[in-house]
Parts: C-alpha cells; sequence; structure tokens
C-alpha cells in the first residue's frame, strides 16, 4: 500500500514537473538570428510536443525566407523582379497581399517606405564595404517609386511600369513572419509565447504572470540594452543603423535607405515601434527611421494604434505621446 501511494506521488510530481514547462530554440533564418520561447502544457487541449512546436514555427520562417528573399534565385520574389519589368505576373495570395500592405504604408508614409528602394539598395554591399556612385545612384533613383508597382487583385497579379523596376521586402517580411508564427502558436494551442527575428518580436499572451520584457538594443554598445520594455499580447520592431553598416571616411553607410536619396537614412541612429500587428510595426519602424525625429513622431503620434522610441543623433531616446503618458 505504502508503496503504491509513493509511486502515486512520485508520478504525480513527475507528471507535474514534465506536461508544463518553459522551452525556448534559437536558429538562423532571413539572414538572422530567431528566437522562440513558449510555455507549453500538455495537460490542457495542447496534444503538440514542444518539438513539434519548434518544427512548426522553423517550417514557417524557412517557407516565408524561400518565398520572399532577393538572395535566392528561385524565390517567388525574385521570379517578380526578373519579369514584372515586362509582363503581369501572376503571383500567391500571401505574396499579393505583403505587397498590397506594402503599398499602403508607402501611401501612408509618402514614400519614406518604399519597396522600390531596391532599384539602389542591391548596389550597395555591407560586408564588402561597397557603396553606388552619385551617377549610378541618380539613374537608380529614376526607378524608385511605389506607385510603378501595380498590383491587380482579380488575377492576383504585378506588373511594373518601368522595367528598370525592382523591389525588395527586407523592411516588412520579418515582421510578417513573426505573426505568422504567433497565430501558428495560438492555433495550437499555446497561450504565452515569444517569436523574434532580428529585430522584429511577438508576444503571445504574458509571461504567466508577469510581463515580457523585451530589449531595445544601445546602438552603440553592442551587449548592451538601451531600455527593457515591459509588453503583454503586442509586437515591437526596432530598426538600427548598427545592424548592416560600413563606415567609409566617417561617414556610415546602413541598410536602411532615404528613398528620396538613394544614401542610408542618418537623422536617428535607432527607432522602435509598438503595436499589435507586427507586420505593420516592422514597415514602421523601417518608415520612421527614414522620416527622423520630428516627422517620424509627428507621423506616429497620428497613429493611436502605435507608439513609438526614438533614439537620436545624441543618443537621447525619445517617446511617442502614448508611452510618456504611460511611464507618467
Ligand atoms: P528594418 O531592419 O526592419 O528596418 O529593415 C531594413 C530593411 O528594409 C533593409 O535591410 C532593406 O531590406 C529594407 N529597406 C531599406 N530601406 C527601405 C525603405 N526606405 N523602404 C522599404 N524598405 C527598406
Ligand atoms: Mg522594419
Amino acid at each position: 500500500m505504502l508503496n503504491r501511494i509513493l509511486f502515486s506521488i512520485c508520478f504525480l510530481l513527475f507528471t507535474n514537473i514534465t506536461s508544463a514547462q518553459w522551452f525556448s530554440n534559437s536558429f538562423q533564418v532571413m539572414g538572422t538570428q530567431a528566437h522562440l520561447e513558449f510555455w507549453l502544457d500538455t495537460s490542457e487541449q495542447n496534444s503538440n510536443t514542444s518539438e513539434q512546436l519548434i518544427a512548426l514555427v522553423q517550417l514557417e520562417m524557412n517557407r516565408i525566407d524561400k518565398a520572399m528573399s532577393p538572395y535566392k534565385t528561385t524565390s517567388e520574389l525574385s521570379l517578380v523582379n526578373n519579369k514584372a519589368g515586362s509582363e503581369a505576373v501572376v503571383i500567391s495570395n500571401e505574396l499579393f497581399e505583403l505587397l498590397d500592405e506594402s503599398q499602403k504604408i508607402a501611401e501612408l508614409s509618402e514614400g519614406a517606405f518604399d519597396i522600390t528602394y531596391a532599384s539602389v539598395g542591391y548596389q550597395y554591399d555591407y560586408r564588402e564595404k561597397q557603396k553606388p556612385d552619385q551617377i549610378s545612384i541618380n539613374k537608380a533613383l529614376q526607378a524608385i517609386d511605389y506607385r510603378a508597382v501595380v498590383l491587380e487583385p482579380k488575377r492576383s497579379t504585378v506588373r511594373f511600369s518601368r522595367p528598370d523596376v525592382k523591389i525588395d521586402l527586407g523592411g516588412i517580411a520579418k515582421g510578417y513572419a513573426v505573426k505568422q508564427c504567433i497565430n501558428l502558436l495560438k492555433t495550437a494551442g499555446v497561450k504565452h509565447a515569444l517569436v523574434s527575428a532580428g529585430g522584429d518580436t511577438g508576444l503571445l499572451g504574458d509571461r504567466r504572470g508577469r510581463p515580457w520584457y523585451v530589449g531595445i538594443k544601445h546602438p552603440r554598445a553592442e551587449e548592451k540594452t538601451a531600455v527593457q520594455l515591459p509588453l503583454n499580447d503586442e509586437a515591437i520592431s526596432t530598426s538600427g543603423d548598427y545592424e548592416r553598416y560600413f563606415i567609409e571616411e566617417g561617414v556610415r553607410y546602413h541598410h536602411i535607405i532615404n528613398p528620396k536619396t538613394g544614401d542610408s537614412a542618418r537623422k536617428v541612429v535607432s527607432v522602435s515601434i509598438i503595436g499589435k500587428d507586427s507586420t505593420y510595426v516592422d514597415a514602421l519602424s523601417t518608415t520612421v527611421f527614414v522620416k527622423g525625429l520630428q516627422e517620424g513622431m509627428a507621423f506616429i503620434d497620428q497613429l493611436p494604434e502605435y507608439e513609438a522610441i526614438i533614439i537620436d543623433n545624441q543618443q537621447t531616446l525619445h517617446m511617442s505621446k502614448g508611452l510618456q503618458q504611460q511611464f507618467q
């Protein structure tokens, strides 16, 4: 009898320990580090194992990378770049919708966010410290205009109105991938999760009675955090000039391009946007980076669903009105 009771206690203890716990996983995708954390309680309706959930997220991120990478010659995006200058190309619903969202943000931002920046963007190589000369920039600028990307919803096609247009989804695709993964975990019954890809983070629920703390990197000290934010059920995206860059004659050339000049945007050094939709916060962080402090903050202050933290060139931190109210 005693043996049986002891066995039952051990069994209960054992199942409690193994049936509910935190899991985490990190992997490389989309040219960056992705990270996943989640609480798995198999005593609830969740029948998935931690390995299955990790595989689900990895597969989804890799699937999106395969379709939207400008570096993969077989991606759907590369196909569009090769063909849409001469004919209307039928594309997947998924790519169509992401292009449509990109176009909406381009309009809303008056062209600060513009996926056709790629015409000049691909001429920069930050690893090789290469940048286009002014003549090449001027030529490429003629092909930078989001209005040259023509979407036709009925047939789900995209066409470029000029043959020299190129597009790139680097400013929005990671946020989209994070959103997809958070939704997949939610559908699988997970209630507490964090998914990040580079500077884009999506949160599902809280950290079990506590908020998640998401750090914004110090823009000039790699291992330091500028600020930690308590967040639940939201997304945050940070765009920084320290992610991919080189310095030549004291000038920093980095991956966020002002579509009007073809040069790197240099009004601020870091922009974080907080909101519910991780696709939008990703695109908006790139947008506000291009716009700079005054224009960028005014832009966010008129969007009630989004908040911003901007670090300027003097490394002073600025918060949007909604955040200032929260922290007062
Ligand atoms: P993020 O780190 O989210 O700000 O995204 C930066 C990436 O967005 C770059 O690596 C480019 O792929 C892309 N990008 C750069 N400038 C722009 C722009 N003005 N509009 C849209 N995408 C951009
Ligand atoms: Mg972005």
